[in-house]
């Protein structure tokens, strides 16, 4: 039993320092055109943090779109404003908006 959830912890770590490396692939991917890739790499870091019940840093969940899983790149696919306080990330791939409360 308890070498079940050592196993446990263990995907969770494995599964966490992944995360970073797909986000990176999936931005390069995105830049050099391939959409279908960059979404392929996106969506799996969604079922990593999902399955192992990732709590994702900021940094990370702002570049990711809360509708579509799309990686999000400042002027290539999405728009960042502020207005009142808030934060508004546009997703220009869904055409959806994200707003976060600054303070
Ligand atoms: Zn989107």
């Amino acid at each position: 039993m308890r070498r079940k959830i050592a196993k446990k912890i263990k995907a969770k770590q494995d599964a966490k320092a992944l995360i970073p490396d797909l986000l990176k692939k999936s931005k390069l991917a995105y830049k050099k055109g391939d959409k279908k890739l960059s979404l392929t790499y996106s969506k799996k870091i969604r079922f990593l943090y999902m399955k192992h019940k990732i709590k994702l840093p900021k940094t990370i969940k702002r570049q990711l779109c809360k509708h579509c899983y799309r990686v999000l790149i400042p002027s290539i696919n999405c728009r960042v404003r502020t207005n009142n306080n808030w934060l508004v990330i546009y997703c220009l791939d869904c055409k959806k908006y994200t707003r976060i409360l600054l303070n």
